[in-house]
């Protein structure tokens, strides 16, 4: 490689950097105009119990849509708030959002519905604001704590393994639930995990995609819902796209799924169709129309 490729590639670096740096200042400015506008949404998605065939729950999802770009995925966005003093309001309106809605749905005779919540790491570390955001906002909406499920990741919560479990105590305390995000991905050790006050373990979607023709991956997810089992949590696998996954984990014991399968994440609206449609998910290939 030449000193002038160097050099161009650096220049072609100096210019991306600070085209992200406007980018990222972009959207930090449109989502300041945007918090408290219906340009933000809580879209839900279906979880389901495995035993019972039945929607059980579900998990709010934040959607953006932007006046000109239109939906504007949370991977794009989230991450950018999460370095601002943004993620505060913003985490707090999707909590109060997602609580009033639970609690709406309580009224309105939908039936025990867990709705989980996901928390990002600003949020956690922010633990005494936490802890008392949470007990306002139940308060507020009066929402049956039983009823909300906080989700962190396995990263968040190994960064401080003590405060991480007094946080988790004070939440659980609360009576919410509380789930790890994406499991499998991050770098639990086992010494800590068995410390944790965990509900459930969420099986990150990554190792789902080739069930049925890697056979490593459902090594994994096995092995997965075994710890949790042992664990007594429960165990969800996210990102369920077919059938063939769906026998998988039907067939290895795990209690919860959740994906493109059963449904997208919809609005509220969408999401009570759902839930209150008695049909038994499991029996048939939703897209059968049972
Ligand atoms: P996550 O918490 O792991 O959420 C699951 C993601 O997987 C969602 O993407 C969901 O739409 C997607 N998904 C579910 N089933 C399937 C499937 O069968 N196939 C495929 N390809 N994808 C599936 P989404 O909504 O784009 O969110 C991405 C991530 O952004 C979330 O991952 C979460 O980390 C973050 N996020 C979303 N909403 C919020 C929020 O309200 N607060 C915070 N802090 N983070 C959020
Ligand atoms: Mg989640
Ligand atoms: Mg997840
Ligand atoms: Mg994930």
């Amino acid at each position: 490689q030449s000193k002038a490729d160097g050099r161009n590639a650096y220049h072609f670096y100096v210019a991306a950097m600070d085209a992200e740096v406007q980018a990222r200042k972009a959207i930090e400015r449109d989502m300041r105009l945007a918090l408290g506008t219906p340009q933000l949404e809580l879209h839900y998605q279906p979880l389901l119990d495995l035993k019972s065939g039945r929607i059980v729950g579900c998990e709010a999802l934040l959607r953006w849509n932007h006046p000109q770009l239109g939906w504007v995925p949370p991977a794009q966005f989230i991450p950018v708030i999460e370095r601002t003093d943004l993620i505060i309001p913003l985490g707090r309106w999707i909590l109060h959002q997602a609580c009033r809605q639970g609690r709406a749905w309580r009224d309105a005779g939908l039936g025990p519905m867990t709705i989980a919540v996901n928390l990002s790491p600003v949020q956690f570390r922010h633990s005494q604001g936490l802890v008392a955001m949470v007990t306002d906002i139940l308060d507020q909406t009066g929402l049956a704590p039983e009823a909300l499920q906080l989700e962190i990741t396995e990263g968040i919560a190994m960064q401080n393994v003590d405060s991480s479990i007094e946080v988790l105590k004070a939440l659980r305390a609360l009576g919410v639930t509380i789930s790890i995000d994406d499991f499998g991905t991050g770098y639990s050790s086992l010494n800590y995990l068995k410390r944790f006050p965990v509900d459930k373990l969420k099986i990150d979607r990554s190792f789902v995609i080739d069930i049925g023709q890697h056979p490593d991956n459902e090594a994994v997810v096995k092995a997965i819902v075994d710890l949790g089992h042992s664990l007594r949590t429960r165990v969800n696998v996210e990102g369920v796209e077919s059938r063939t996954q769906l026998d998988f984990l039907l067939a290895h014991g795990v209690d919860e799924a959740q994906g493109y399968y059963f449904s997208r994440p919809v609005p509220a609206d969408a999401f009570a169709a759902l839930a209150r449609d008695p049909r038994d998910w499991l029996a048939a290939d939703p897209e059968d129309g049972g």
